[in-house]
Order: structure tokens, then sequence, then C-alpha cells
């Protein structure tokens, strides 16, 4: 039987969660205005799990002679508020309350640099295999909990970084399943 994590946010901390500050992250112009949600995937190297590489990269910790694609991107600062690897783990990076650095260019309903006011969550994951049932079920809860929260972010709010920086990303991608996601909320 798969033992449900209920989550709790706490001056914008996750309770009982594993947390690993980055530096990459800044105040929010307005901090009352937390209203989108982002969920993106990502893996290092490309399309292999585990590892570790993911939190080096956003602490600014990535060693580039690991392997020859983390030489192009170790230099980048970028960070999420959250992670959720394969096995359903969950790690926060960002305290909620502040600017975590994953959007970059983006637009959303025309207003632009979305990072302001949105949420990021990262997907261990890729364009090529599906998601994990326990990252499923560690995002829904994890949103519930967020909207909790922060009910500016309503359903209509959650995006995938694809519908705010379209033609230059593609995450979440073409294997997560929004309605198996939405219909969990
Ligand atoms: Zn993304």
């Amino acid at each position: 039987m798969t033992q449900k994590t209920v989550f709790k946010i706490a001056d914008g901390w996750l309770e009982n969660s594993r947390k690993i500050p980055s530096p990459h992250f800044d105040a929010r112009p307005d901090p009352q205005d937390i209203s989108l949600l982002v969920i993106h995937y990502i893996s290092l190297p490309p399309e292999q799990f585990g590892g570790g590489f993911i939190d080096d990269f956003f602490q600014g910790k990535l060693d580039p002679s690991r392997h020859p694609y983390f030489e192009e991107i170790y230099r980048v600062r970028v960070s999420a508020h959250c992670l959720i690897e394969r096995n359903g783990r969950v790690t926060q990076y960002v305290n909620f309350n502040d600017r975590a650095w994953h959007a970059g260019l983006s637009c959303f309903e025309g207003r632009e640099k979305c990072n302001d006011f949105a949420i990021g969550i990262e997907l261990e994951g890729s364009n090529e295999q599906p998601f994990t049932a326990a990252q499923y079920a560690a995002l829904i809860s994890l949103t519930r909990e967020i909207q909790r929260c922060y009910p500016l972010i309503r359903q209509n709010r959650i995006v995938g970084h694809c519908d705010i920086s379209p033609g230059r990303k593609i995450d979440p991608g073409r294997y997560f399943d929004w309605k198996r996601y939405f219909s969990g909320l």
C-alpha cells in the first residue's frame, strides 16, 4: 500500500520535505501576487534519472567534467521551487514566497516575466518517457497544498512551461497527462 503524502506549507517552506536551498532566487516584485503554477520537466544528463545532478545544477554546483552536456550548462543560473523525482520524492530549493528562476522569457495572458508571480515545479522526466504514478500522486498532493496557501492559483492558472514560452520550450511534454493531473485536484 502506498503511503499518501500530505504536504504542509509554513512560511513558504514545505514542512517535512527535503530542502536544498538554492542561491538562485530573489524577491518577488509583489509578494502578494502568487497566481500561476508552471509545470516543467528536467533530467540531467538528458534522459537519465537519479544521480543528484539536478540538486547540483540548482545550487550552481554542477561539475562540468561529469558529462559533456554539463559543460554547456554549468554556468546557467536557474532554479525551481520544487523538484519531484521519479520515486515521488519532493525537494524544495526556493521559498514559495520568493522568486525562483524557472520560466525565463515567458508570457501568460499578456503579462511577461512569469517568474514574478509564478511557482515552478519540475518533474524529473523528459519528452521520451512517461511520468510515474508516484510523481502524479506527489504533484497532485503538493498542488492542493499550494492552492490552499495561494488561492489565486486556480486551475485555469496552472500551465506548462510550453504554454508560457511557446516556440522555445516544450516541457512538460507529450507524456504529461493533464487530464490525470487535473482530475486528481
Ligand atoms: Zn521548463
